[in-house]
């Protein structure tokens, strides 16, 4: 498949930064993957799950999109979390939770690459340093493996000899004989300090990953979570990117 791939990963019920990404990305690739948490912490998991529906061709579960949709404890969540997970488990439709829970837990292999939330051990588990990307290498099998769930563009480039983080946004290339653990960022909640929203393109058969950023209006977003009762703390977080 000599196709251009758009990566969206942590959408978390942001209709106003998926819109944002969707503008910024039209023209530029033929296929839509997603590393999963859809829903939780935004105020619109329906509509989210809606368009994932209808639009995305390869996609897995996160781990929040699992918790939603099950009666798995959440005592071990900040109290701002936990209000989100009971809220969104009330919020969404028979049809959207039914959607969640046939969702495929990863890694699932795309066109030679592979994808995660998590790790490739674990959709819970989070690649934070190069330390973690060390360990991770030895679950790998495919020489570029894209994962979520932390929330940071970026990830690893790994070799035999060692690991080191990709700086973004920019553009990468893929060169072989090296592993690539690769994040395409948050776009409904970026963590990295910068809180316009993230995403990737990958282009296999060129060996290029373009990792961007885009502007998207926040007091839109934070307005809505505002407005549905969800905790301010969700809210204010968008506006710091953190
Ligand atoms: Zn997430």
């Amino acid at each position: 498949m000599r196709v251009a791939f758009l990566v969206l990963s942590d959408i978390h019920a942001n209709t106003e930064a998926l819109h944002a990404v969707l503008t910024d990305a039209q023209g530029r690739y033929e296929r839509i993957v997603c590393l999963g948490d859809l829903v939780d912490y935004g105020a619109e998991p329906n509509q989210i799950v809606e368009w994932a529906r209808a639009n995305v061709a390869f996609i897995i579960r996160g781990n929040h999109d699992r918790i939603c949709v099950s009666d798995e404890p959440i005592e071990q969540y900040n109290p701002a979390a936990r209000v989100s997970v009971e809220w969104t488990r009330n919020a969404l439709t028979a049809e959207s939770r039914a959607y969640l829970e046939n969702l495929p837990r990863g890694p699932l292999c795309i066109d030679g690459f592979e994808i995660v939330h998590g790790s490739p051990m674990d959709e819970d588990e989070y690649l934070f340093g190069p330390g973690d990307a060390i360990y991770a290498l030895e679950s790998i099998s495919a020489p570029v493996t894209f994962f979520g769930h932390t929330h940071v563009q970026g990830g690893f480039l790994v070799t035999r000899g060692g690991s080191k983080r990709i700086a973004a946004p920019g553009t990468l290339e893929i060169e072989p004989d090296h592993f690539y653990l690769l994040n395409p960022g948050a776009v409904g909640q970026p963590r990295d300090g910068d809180p316009r929203a993230a995403y990737a393109l990958y282009w296999p058969d060129r060996r290029v990953v373009e990792y961007r950023r885009v502007a998207y209006d926040i007091a839109g977003a934070a307005a809505k979570i505002r407005n549905a009762g969800l905790p301010e703390a969700l809210a204010a977080r968008l506006f710091m990117g953190v």
